[in-house]
């Protein structure tokens, strides 16, 4: 016989403090992205525009459990 429980079950805390996908602007198109940013990424990476497929230069930055996305055109 199994119980059912109504107590609190921990999810996992990461779902609530980690942002993990951010709204940008695209450099070229300036059509509004939702940017998918992994748990684990911090600093410079290259995207590609999932509109115009032009690559963005993206910087990331975390702070405090906040994050932070710049979109600049890739050189
Ligand atoms: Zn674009």
């Amino acid at each position: 016989m199994v119980e059912s429980s109504d107590a609190c079950i921990a999810e996992s805390r990461y779902a609530c403090i980690m942002e993990d996908s951010k709204l940008v602007r695209c450099p070229y198109c300036r059509e509004q992205v939702s940017l998918y940013v992994d748990p684990d990424t911090t600093g410079v990476l290259v995207e590609d525009c999932e509109v115009c497929c032009r690559p963005w230069h993206v910087e990331i930055e975390r702070s405090g459990g906040k994050l932070r996305v710049r979109v600049n055109r890739a050189q």
